[in-house]
């Protein structure tokens, strides 16, 4: 069967890799529409992201370090991949971790990108919080369809573990939104009492500030 590739979402340490995939002969590169947008007009900005680690890659130089975009668009609806004998179906459940969060499900596994994290903070970068924490309950309320859970880092999680993270991320929101009603002119202040680390959260309160709804 021919080898196929999806990239759940526009950080370089989920599409960096395509170059060698094509190398071995990948054709097929999925993605959500907003992923291969963003990694199409922005993909060569986060270069710099991997300057000291791989500088060929910071560098565009040397073999497999061009940047491949996805050809193999998902929108809103789900789209049933066939893996020969076994369909893999790719969806999207609204903006999270990043406007173009997309989700593989298999039989057995449901496979998420960074929209659920092991082992670390969730990073808010680019994401939008309280469509965030509305992903995670879908995610929760999909669990039971598949036996395993794979996050974008860490190790295979379980129900109570995303179901946790909803909640967290939920009063996060609250939290925040409060402190910046309290404080308007430092929102900042907010930082203590948010359940994440200072980089985290300051990048969790700018992110909420600029994606209010
Ligand atoms: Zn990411």
């Amino acid at each position: 069967m021919p080898l196929v590739v999806v990239n759940t979402h526009a950080h370089y340490d989920h599409f960096f890799g395509n170059a060698v995939f094509a190398e071995y002969g990948v054709t097929e590169f999925w993605a959500h529409q907003n992923c291969a947008e963003e990694i199409e007009q922005r993909g060569n900005l986060q270069r710099q992201q991997v300057a000291t680690l791989e500088p060929e890659m910071s560098g565009a130089k040397g073999a497999c370090t061009e940047l491949v975009v996805p050809n193999a668009i998902v929108k809103d609806q789900p789209v049933l991949v066939d893996l020969g004998g076994i369909t893999a179906t790719l969806f999207f459940l609204g903006r999270g971790h990043t406007d173009g969060d997309l989700l593989v499900g298999t039989p057995t596994t449901l496979y998420v990108g960074d929209l659920v994290e092991q082992g670390a903070h969730p990073s808010f970068e680019d994401s939008y919080p309280e469509e965030w924490a509305v992903a995670l309950r879908h995610i929760s309320a999909l669990r039971h369809r598949y036996e395993f859970l794979i996050p974008g880092h860490g190790q295979p999680c379980s129900d109570e573990f995303v179901k946790t993270m909803a909640n967290t991320m939920s009063t996060a929101v609250r939290q925040a939104r409060q402190s910046i009603r309290d404080t308007p002119n430092d929102a900042t202040k907010a930082i203590p009492v948010l359940p994440y680390g200072p980089e985290q959260s300051r990048f969790f309160i700018q992110r909420l500030q600029e994606t209010w709804r």
